[in-house]
């Protein structure tokens, strides 16, 4: 089984108007975006995604401010609820869950979601953390940009009054932390007040990117970053686009060499070893098939990650470090 720990599927349905049902080469054939898409649920299955992190993700360019952002998130599970609905996926939302999931599997294929929320603007207010657990929410990565809770991406910050209140909602209701995003003052900030359930679900090592030079070093990982995350048992997600494996690449440019993922993965796991890699592909989040590398067309071509691997290690980079994580990240 594959675990893909960061896809931004109700995204590309809710703002792109994808419809996500349809086979891949059906949608691609009717898809007028300028980014060729790589991912549907006909396409998880085949490709044998067992289970993928979904986010509710909400641009924070079109929408503004907090109650903007919490109603467009609210479509956004619009759409996971009406595919569990439909039969189309199963959503996790305990160990139990989790169990049932992997006993049905191998039989039926259907992949199942944990919802993530990535950037927590939509969160209007700490105290509605108990809401969104109730709608199936299983992580938080508070930043993306900058939010009203952390500082993010080119943005950076430290957690604010409201981001340490965040993170008291979240151990109160046993949701894990996603870093992804996060800048390291925040992340320093985060770890010491936060004792629950972390990781990165799409994160790359900052060392192979350039180091602290780049305007985007802040949205990779520190090997100090990286280091804190493996003592606590968090697993790290290999993120593919381009512009986040090698640091001159540009959109246009003929696509990343396959291997270079594999690099970035030796390195995570030089610093807190193999069973602490796995894969976020964020294939689907805002670029598409020529942002990603050479020959991952696909949900199915994440199997050729496996070939950059170990032989040991590789059925734990391809999903068992996943699996193991939600074992006890999920209530
Ligand atoms: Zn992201």
């Amino acid at each position: 089984m594959i675990v893909d720990a960061h896809l931004d599927l109700a995204h590309n349905v809710v703002d792109l108007g994808r419809d996500l049902t349809l086979p891949l080469a059906e949608l691609r054939k009717c898809d007028a975006h300028p980014d060729v898409p790589v991912v549907t649920l006909p396409a998880l299955r085949e490709g044998k995604v067992g289970i993928c992190f979904a986010t509710l993700w909400v641009d924070p360019r079109q929408h503004t401010d907090p109650q903007s952002a919490y109603q467009q998130a609210l479509r956004q599970l619009e759409v996971y609820l009406r595919w569990e609905e439909q039969g189309l996926v199963r959503i996790l939302r305990d160990r139990a869950d989790l169990q049932r999931h992997l006993a049905l599997w191998p039989e039926d294929g259907i992949t199942a979601l944990v919802i993530l929320i990535e950037g927590a603007e939509c969160i209007r207010q700490p105290n509605e953390v108990g809401f969104w657990k109730a709608q199936g929410v299983r992580l938080i990565g508070p930043a993306w940009n900058r939010t009203r809770y952390a500082g993010g991406t080119r943005e950076p910050g430290g957690l604010s009054e409201l981001g340490f209140e965040l993170m008291r909602a979240m151990r109160e209701n046993h949701l894990a932390l996603d870093f992804s995003h996060m800048d390291e003052q925040a992340f320093w900030q985060a770890l010491e007040v936060f004792d629950g359930a972390v990781c990165a679900t799409h994160s790359n090592p900052r060392a192979l990117l350039g180091g602290e030079g780049p305007p985007y070093a802040n949205r990779h990982l520190s090997d100090a970053m990286i280091r804190a995350i493996g003592q606590r048992n968090g697993v790290i997600g290999t993120v593919l686009f381009g512009f986040f494996l090698e640091p001159t690449w540009q959109r246009g440019m003929e696509r990343v060499k396959l291997e270079v993922v594999g690099r970035h993965m030796a390195h995570t796991a030089r610093l807190v070893g193999w069973d602490k890699v796995g894969i976020g592909s964020d294939f689907d989040g805002g670029f598409g098939l020529h942002e990603n590398p050479e020959g991952l067309d696909q949900p199915g071509d994440l199997q050729k990650i496996g070939g950059l691997v170990p032989e040991p290690f590789k059925q734990g980079v391809l999903g068992e470090n996943w699996l193991r994580w939600l074992q006890t990240a999920l209530p």
